[in-house]
């Protein structure tokens, strides 16, 4: 829907059992949230939708799942300790604290309204402190940090998995996992929280071919979200600008989404070239180059990355998929989600409870349930079963009447059509599994 608010989202999210706020009952921790029944089943899909793709398509990419804690010296080495900062300010007054380039400075505070009451600018870092082991906690020596992205996991274990699996250039490693950033403006629901989850993959090549390879990996990405049913118009590319550039970096663009509240980042496809390798050769002493046996070279890849928030992308996903519309005079709320992803993939409703139909529809959700996510809905009237399902998404209804307990038929009612067929109980596999391959976003 164009003019979706974010706060319809989070009421959904809440209603329907998507998204909650972290540790609610005590007042609610900001920027943190918990994903509900529906949620994880979203979410869940999301990520493994991404994680087959990367690892089962045609690229030779290796999955990987490294610890949240590492050593310490990993941060120093990829530059996180000294500047994973962002600028920081405080109202002396009010006491609320924004990020020095997200407001006017010269402007009144936007929480209490009082001018010239912001502290100088100072830097703050994004990662999280913890310690580690039995020493004392102000003992600097344990200190540690959860990571603040998953890409450095892959980095330190390029060795390892160029020794355990043979792999030979270009291949890539996978991961998917949570990372944490202490985000001084939470706003905007899980756009931008402090405890997230990453999908990203790490693309070694030689040097020379990385930009073929950074060309071929932007146009897998873009792709992959039409694949996943998300309008391409609510997508574009945005290139970095030679003040977002990371020194480091050759290139770097970023997919964007025309989110509720803005175009903003989905993901980026960057041009890392060899220096993360080159940091961790540096830092730990190891020899992390590569060794072409064909050619006999020996060299540090390149490396192409694209990384994507997997908990941003739930929201880019839920607000592709939301919809209203008129139906009969009556609103109906649908979310459009591309089948492959939807929580709940079928709901088996009885026409009524009476005469073994409610006992038949048990029977055929339990039958359904070992190929597809399925729900089961027995009560109120049968339009308003449809109408609770197409607010969770789900793509197909299945209800059962009294013709089926006649000829084992039963009718299946699409959720953006809210058209009806009659089918055999014996064809519901195959009818759903050849509507979802002609699946197209309305
Ligand atoms: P931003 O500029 O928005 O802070 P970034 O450029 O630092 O983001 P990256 O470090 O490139 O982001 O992270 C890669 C991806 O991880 C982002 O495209 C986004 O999808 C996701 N991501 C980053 N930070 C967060 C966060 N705080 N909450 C949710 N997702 C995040």
């Amino acid at each position: 829907m164009e003019d979706l608010k974010m706060d319809t989202l989070v009421s959904l999210c809440k209603r329907k059992g998507f998204v909650f706020q972290s540790s609610e009952i005590y007042g609610g921790l900001n920027g943190v949230y918990d994903y509900g029944p529906l949620g994880s089943l979203l979410k869940n899909n999301i990520r493994d939708f991404w994680w087959n793709e990367m690892t089962r398509g045609d690229d030779n990419i290796v999955g990987l799942d490294s610890s949240i804690l590492m050593h310490k010296k990993v941060w120093e080495a990829s530059g996180h300790v000294s500047n994973f900062t962002d600028p920081l300010v405080d109202c002396k007054v009010c006491k609320s604290r924004f990020r020095a380039d997200q407001i006017d400075l010269n402007a009144a505070c936007p929480t209490c309204g009082n001018k010239g009451t912001f502290t100088d600018v100072r830097k703050f870092n994004l990662m999280f402190k913890t310690n580690i082991g039995s020493t004392a906690a102000d003992d600097d020596s344990s200190v540690i940090y959860l990571r603040p992205e998953t890409a450095q996991g892959i980095y330190v274990n390029f060795k390892n998995v160029v020794d355990s699996m043979h792999e030979k250039l270009p291949f890539g490693i996978a991961q998917v996992g949570k990372s944490f950033r202490n985000e001084i403006t939470t706003k905007n629901f899980i756009f931008r929280s402090c405890e997230f989850e990453q999908m990203e993959m790490q693309w070694f090549c030689k040097p020379g071919s990385d930009e073929e390879w950074f060309d071929y990996w932007r146009r897998k990405r873009i792709s992959y979200y039409s694949k996943m049913g998300i309008r391409e118009d609510h997508l574009r590319w945005h290139q970095h600008g030679p003040d977002e550039l990371a020194f480091y970096a050759k290139d770097a663009y970023d997919i964007q989404y025309k989110f509720p509240m803005d175009w903003q980042e989905l993901e980026g496809v960057h041009n890392r070239t060899n220096y993360d390798l080159t940091q961790h050769t540096k830092f730990s002493g190891k020899d992390l180059q590569y060794f072409d046996q064909e050619t006999g070279e020996r060299f540090i890849p390149y490396i192409i990355e694209t990384s994507a928030g997997l908990t941003r992308n739930l929201l880019m996903v839920l607000s592709d998929a939301y919809d209203e519309e008129d139906v009969d005079g009556d609103k109906r709320v649908v979310l459009r989600f591309h089948p492959c992803i939807a929580p709940i993939k079928v709901a088996v409703l009885p026409l009524v409870k009476k005469d073994g139909i409610a006992d038949k529809a048990k029977l055929i959700e339990k039958d359904l349930r070992s190929s597809f996510k399925t729900d089961y809905d027995q009560n109120v009237a049968i339009g308003r079963r449809y109408r609770r399902q197409d607010e969770i998404g789900t793509p197909y209804c299945i209800t059962v009447d009294y013709d089926t307990m006649k000829d084992d038929t039963v009718t299946v009612r699409l959720r953006d059509s809210m058209k009806q067929e009659r089918i055999a109980i014996s064809e519901i596999r195959s009818y759903i599994s050849a509507k979802d391959s002609e699946y197209k976003r309305v």
